[in-house]
């Protein structure tokens, strides 16, 4: 049967303002890393991208590389997107990257300008679009000059293959940096894309501060830190968790007692406020005004239902926060 969209799907989600830019973006956005390869079941994939879009999710983040294999999600996204979302291309906001290695030779990896314009020629391609609305320098690149990079970022934007551009993986130096090039260059940096949760503190180590000062938008990306910041692990390894099923980021060696003790007692504090710990994951994340969004995984359907349960209380008492603070320290 043909796939029609929620016609309430506006109705019980928040939009933010990313940055100082005129763009909002749904504070849960769904990220394509995982579940979306030629590997995956076609079905649920597509079940995935119904769910969040008919409940109001409009930003699908891809790279060049997920899948596997690589550049396979955004051929399934493709697919769906002109199978089911016809017509809807302009309620999306579709993100890609490229600085990871996506093919061989010294033109397939990290930041220069003949590899940026050439990964999104193929993005474009394979999710047959005209363009993407966010196209993101997916890591800093050490050897390139950065103003190139910039100068690469820019020109996609100025052909109108990408609308706004993003930077994902720079710290805070390097993201002022990049950020400063490309307000001179006319193309203001829209957001950065870090590593951030409960698990991984470092934005808040000077990058957070560089994007709200600059008016650059903030999605944290793996804000469950890829599944461990909910209850799954608690009693054991679930057969179909990503654990056991990818293993190759997230495996077994993190699974440890100690940190199944400070899940437990930070499933406690989420319990107290009447949340799970993936939700109260979540909504520690957005409680801070400089995050635009937060980019979640899903393997089923029901995550992504289960995961907007956190709109619900992003609100956090000072002896909530204290009581979480000492529990990560442990
Ligand atoms: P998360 O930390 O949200 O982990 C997602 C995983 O957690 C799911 O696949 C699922 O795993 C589990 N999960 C999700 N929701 C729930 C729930 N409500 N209850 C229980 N378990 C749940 O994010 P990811 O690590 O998947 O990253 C999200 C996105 O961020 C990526 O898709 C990508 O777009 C982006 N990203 C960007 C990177 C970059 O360098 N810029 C790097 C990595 C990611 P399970 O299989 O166990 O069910």
């Amino acid at each position: 049967m043909s796939y029609q969209p929620s016609p309430t799907r506006y109705q019980n989600i928040e939009y933010r303002r990313c940055g100082k830019s005129g763009l909002k973006l749904s504070a849960l956005s769904l990220g394509l890393w995982h579940n979306f390869g030629f590997v995956n079941d076609f079905e649920n994939s597509r079940n995935i991208i119904h769910t969040a879009f008919d409940s109001g999710i409009t930003h699908f983040d891809l790279a060049n590389n997920y899948g596997p294999p690589p550049g396979s999600a955004e051929e399934v996204f493709g697919k769906i997107l002109h199978s089911d979302l016809q017509g809807y291309r302009d309620e999306l906001i579709i993100s890609t990257k490229a600085g990871y290695t996506m093919w061989d030779g010294p033109y397939g990896d990290w930041g220069s300008k003949k590899y940026l314009v050439s990964s999104l020629d193929q993005s474009l391609k394979r999710m047959k679009l005209d363009y993407v609305d966010i196209f993101y320098h997916h890591r800093p690149d050490p050897e390139t000059p950065i103003e190139e990079t910039m100068a690469a970022l820019d020109l996609i934007v100025r052909q109108g293959k990408a609308l706004y551009a993003g930077l994902s993986n720079y710290n805070a130096q390097d993201a002022q940096k990049a950020i400063t090039i490309l307000k001179e260059l006319g193309t203001p940096c829209l957001i950065h894309q870090p590593k951030y949760s409960m698990f991984v503190r470092d934005p808040e180590n000077g990058l957070l501060d560089v994007l709200g000062n600059n008016g650059v938008g903030c999605i944290p990306f793996s804000p469950l830190a890829q599944g461990l910041l909910t209850d799954k692990y608690l009693n054991g390894i679930p057969a179909d968790s990503r654990v056991a099923t990818s293993g190759v980021f997230l495996n077994e060696s993190h699974i440890t007692p100690e940190r199944v003790e400070i899940l437990k007692k930070l499933n406690g504090v989420a319990l107290q406020r009447g949340q799970k710990l993936a939700h109260m994951a979540l909504s520690w994340l957005l409680k801070d005004s400089r995050v635009t969004s937060v980019l979640i995984g899903a393997s089923r359907p029901e995550q992504v239902t289960d995961s907007l349960q956190s709109l619900k209380n992003t609100a956090f008492s000072n002896e909530e926060i204290n009581a979480i603070e000492a529990i990560l320290k442990q």
